[in-house]
């Protein structure tokens, strides 16, 4: 059996006993495989294993893998998802190519995802990027300004605003890493109160997935668990 099977059997494992231990229902729950800096043929492996949602950070390597897995299995019909830091003059490329895009920080980038996102293809699904540990290097909107964001962005005709996007600051033991997740399902919570119609939390990877799910995420990025680790030569 491949390393690759392998491992998204203990990550799928993993998911259902963090689900199990807040009494959550597991279907509420996608696990979004992070294969950047990872090949197609390692993407097709995942897929024989079950698995149907990819995400990548980095647009050009991205574009060449998704070319290369349609060449290769023409037959599948895969979710790709956005989830690195978007550059303007990028926008197009993203819009042509991806299902959703989780790393929307500012208007500007929505409004050119909406304008450029082609009329043959659904909503791309967005989520909104909160910097949520308040970090002065890392990108995403500051807690206080999401709302005013959300509220520009919901009626974007070629966009569907499904929820927000979180990184938070590695913290040790799993009660520290609850804390950001929980702040950021009170700030989801915020939103729909506004009357939003939000669905997902995309928060938890590798190191800190169970903390997310017992605190509401609705997509887990996870790489390294199920690729392994990340040489950045490649
Ligand atoms: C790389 C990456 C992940 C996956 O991280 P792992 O620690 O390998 O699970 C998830 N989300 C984002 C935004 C990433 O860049």
């Amino acid at each position: 059996m491949s390393v690759i099977r392998e491992n998204l059997q203990v990550v799928r494992r993993a998911i259902v006993d963090a689900a199990d231990s807040v009494q959550r229902d597991v279907h509420g729950i996608e696990l979004l495989a992070v294969s950047k800096t990872f090949g197609a043929d390692a993407v097709i492996t995942a897929v024989e294993a079950g698995q149907n949602a990819f995400g990548e950070n980095y647009l050009q390597e991205a574009l060449e893998k998704i070319s290369t897995v349609r060449a290769k299995r023409p037959d599948l019909n895969l979710e790709w998802h956005f989830i690195g830091p978007i550059q303007s003059n990028k926008t197009r490329a993203i819009a042509e190519n991806f299902d959703w895009v989780h790393s929307v920080d500012r208007i500007k980038i929505a409004q050119r995802l909406s304008e450029q996102r082609p009329a043959r293809l659904p909503p791309l699904n967005i989520c909104l990027q909160v910097n949520i540990s308040g970090e002065a290097s890392k990108s995403g909107l500051l807690p206080d300004d999401v709302l005013r964001v959300a509220q520009e962005i919901a009626d974007l005709p070629r966009l569907r605003l499904r929820g927000l996007m979180a990184i938070p600051e590695p913290e040790g033991n799993a009660e520290q890493q609850r804390a950001p997740f929980r702040e950021m399902r009170a700030l989801l919570e915020k939103l729909r109160a506004a009357g939003l119609q939000l669905d997902t939390l995309s928060m938890g990877m590798s190191s800190d997935m169970p903390a997310a799910i017992a605190e509401g995420a609705t997509i887990v990025r996870i790489g390294s668990a199920i690729f392994g680790t990340r040489g950045y030569a490649k």
